[in-house]
């Protein structure tokens, strides 16, 4: 690790040591990383991976952290894609955006430029590219349906993916094993803004009278079961409100858990096996995580 450092040192490369992970994500729960390195664009997030591997570290990227669970302690470097924001509009509606570009962002712009199509990620925190690899959506949209192409490291070098070749699913994405989404295009169509301003509105409205956007989550902590939408089959066990220490299952949406101040990665893990226990016990389906989990975490 010391002369990784070394490397970052004489390379300019922006990067902190012993970070608190309960800063980086929207759960506000987590220990200490080792290292957070951050790039400022595509191309430094390339080279940073490519000593990365030279180093032969554990290493992760993180975009915006709303959608994991930190555990207590994060071995190796954290690759935060949160400093490369560049989007650029092109022709034709198509638009160019670095993976650390927030979904608001990307939003803001494309209809300032006239552009329809991503009025559904309306509300959706992270990055876009935390948003690809998850397949975000909301509002009877996702992300694959306006990605034309991605950017990724890969084995050393930035390859072109095509859309048709990444292998989208409810909630997830295929790409090769260790990519690392750098740029993404999109292919927007460009019309008339004037309803999709209202839809904006409408879509915030509903998300704050529906989830509990005030208090620290990771948004949807299981996957929608085929059979029902899994905060009804929580709620209807009567999992809203349980608790574990401080962390509990939201009162307003019971796929949400909530971190009321101070929850423990542990509490949280708990609460996520206790209600995987209850729902298959009771029901026999078993539930998916949608959030993604990483760290070593103390019983
Ligand atoms: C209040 C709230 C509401 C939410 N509502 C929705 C919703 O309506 N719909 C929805 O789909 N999601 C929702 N989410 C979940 C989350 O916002 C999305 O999944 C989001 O797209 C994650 O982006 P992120 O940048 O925060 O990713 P992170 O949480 O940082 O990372 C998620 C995963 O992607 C990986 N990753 C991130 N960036 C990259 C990259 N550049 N290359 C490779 N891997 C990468 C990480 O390693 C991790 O495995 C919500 C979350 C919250 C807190």
């Amino acid at each position: 690790m010391k002369s990784l450092i070394e490397a970052f040192e004489s390379s300019g490369f922006k990067y902190e040591t012993g970070f608190s992970m309960n800063r980086y994500t929207s759960m506000k729960v987590g220990g200490s990383a080792e290292v957070i390195v951050y790039p400022r664009n595509s191309s430094e997030l390339i080279d940073i991976l490519n000593l990365l591997r030279s180093h032969e570290v554990k290493w992760m990227v993180l975009g915006g952290g709303s959608n994991v669970i930190a555990g207590d302690k994060i071995n190796g470097v954290v690759v935060s894609t949160k400093n490369m924001k560049r989007v650029d509009i092109l022709d034709g509606g198509r638009v160019e955006a670095e993976s650390g570009a927030t979904l608001g962002q990307v939003l803001n712009l494309t209809l300032k430029a006239g552009l329809l199509g991503l009025e559904f990620a309306t509300g959706i925190p992270g990055t876009i590219g935390g948003g690809v690899i998850m397949n975000a959506g909301a509002n009877g949209g996702e992300l694959c349906d306006v990605v034309e192409r991605v950017w990724v490291w890969h084995e050393g070098k930035e390859i072109p993916i095509n859309k048709d070749e990444i292998g989208f699913e409810y909630r997830g994405s295929h790409f090769p094993t260790g990519s690392v989404v750098t740029r993404i295009r999109l292919a927007l169509k460009p019309g008339d803004t004037s309803l999709s301003k209202e839809a904006v509105k409408l879509y915030l409205k509903k998300r704050n009278k529906t989830q509990p956007v005030e208090i620290a989550n990771s948004g949807s902590v299981f996957k929608n079961p085929k059979e029902m939408p899994a905060g009804k089959l929580l709620d209807d066990l009567g999992l809203k409100g349980y608790r574990i220490g401080t962390a509990k299952f939201s009162e307003r949406h019971a796929n949400f858990i909530v971190n009321m101040g101070g929850a423990k990665p542990g509490d949280v893990l708990k609460l996520i096996d206790f209600a995987k226990n209850t729902v298959y016990k009771k029901t026999g389906i078993v539930l998916e995580n949608e959030v993604k989990i990483i760290g070593e975490f103390e019983q």
